[in-house]
């Protein structure tokens, strides 16, 4: 042996058990500016279908509703919409119901869109609801038809009960947030008939975020961001602009899920929501990665590129 005992197991345990204490004392440091700058602000999380219904669901739901429930608790103000589009086509499956599309948009016939209530409403909201109040009793499940949160009328008399939204009511939801709750909304609306439309999640997401100002709008898909060429995953576009997204709409490089997303990012960003991101729900506690490290993560969009470039913490904020 070396003139150096070898160094007691004991020893190497304490090196180890320092190197992961400091490890983990320099994420928490590192997450302080952010959460200084982000106390009191609100942000619309939408959860997308596909994220729900992919393999490891439960696992997916419970991370990100520990994601939730650490924003609401260091001072945020999360707001979650969700879809479930997966979750409706698997109910009509079992009931034996052909969907029928139209330039790609589902055909909601009066069953389609019972069915498509029950699944939000009755399935896909629920099990948020109970993940996030695992840790507490923060989240209130709601559809958009609650209060008239979400007015629409049809988009076209040849799809049905498929809706746009006219207007969002927003009292309920400032009354939840103003009562530290988390909104969980199912995008079901109504005219003012009573009749129920079922509406794009993301269309939602994005004029809720406009409706009460939000700071942030995030989108949770299945992909890691927005690519230039959606077959090639090295191609993502880490920031663009309204602008830039909408020469990229033009050019064809958004297409199917991607255009409500980019759609409703766009208008945000040029109606006073700060930042939008699309972000990969896969990965594990993106949610905390995005707003709470100084890791860049999916696509992130804004107005005009003349403001800060990075979603940095404001300059002094720990002053
Ligand atoms: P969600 O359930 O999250 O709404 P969607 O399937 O509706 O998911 O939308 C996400 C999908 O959009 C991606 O899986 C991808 O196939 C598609 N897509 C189309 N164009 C692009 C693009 N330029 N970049 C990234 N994804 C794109
Ligand atoms: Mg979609």
């Amino acid at each position: 042996m070396t003139r150096n005992a070898p160094t007691p197991d004991a020893n190497a345990d304490t090196n180890a058990d320092g190197a992961a204490a400091s490890l983990k004392a320099s994420v928490l440091v590192e997450a302080l500016p952010y959460i200084r700058r982000f106390a009191g602000k609100t942000v619309v999380v939408k959860y997308g279908g596909n994220a729900l219904a992919g393999t490891s669901d439960h696992d997916a739901l419970a991370l990100f509703a520990e994601d939730i429930v650490l924003m609401r608790l260091v001072g945020m103000r999360p707001i979650v919409v969700h879809g479930g589009g997966p979750q409706i086509s698997a109910l009509m499956a079992r009931l034996g119901k052909e969907p029928e599309f139209l330039d790609g948009l589902r055909i909601t016939d009066a069953e389609t869109v019972d069915i498509a209530r029950m699944v939000l409403k009755g399935q896909v909201n629920p099990q948020l609801v109970a993940a996030i109040n695992v840790h507490g009793r923060f989240a209130v499940g709601i559809s958009g038809v609650d209060a008239g949160l979400i007015r629409a009328t049809a988009r076209d008399e040849k799809l049905g009960f498929v809706g746009d939204v006219t207007q969002i009511n927003p009292e309920l939801i400032h009354g939840l947030i103003d009562d530290e709750f988390i909104p969980v909304i199912a995008t079901i609306g109504s005219d003012e008939t009573g009749q129920a439309y079922n509406i794009n999640a993301d269309t939602v997401a994005g004029a809720i975020a406009e409706a009460i100002g939000a700071e942030k709008l995030v989108y949770l898909t299945d992909i890691e961001g927005l690519r230039r060429d959606v077959a090639d995953a090295t191609s993502l576009i880490r920031q663009a602009t309204a602008d830039e997204l909408d020469e990229l709409v033009a050019e064809g490089i958004i297409a199917g899920g991607m255009i409500p997303k980019v759609a409703s990012c766009t208008h945000a960003v040029r109606n006073g929501v700060h930042r939008a991101h699309i972000l990969d729900g896969r990965i594990a506690h993106v949610l905390l990665l995005e707003v709470f490290t100084d890791a860049g993560i999916g696509t992130m969009v804004m107005q005009h590129r003349d403001e800060p470039t990075l979603d940095q913490p404001l300059e002094g904020a720990l002053s």
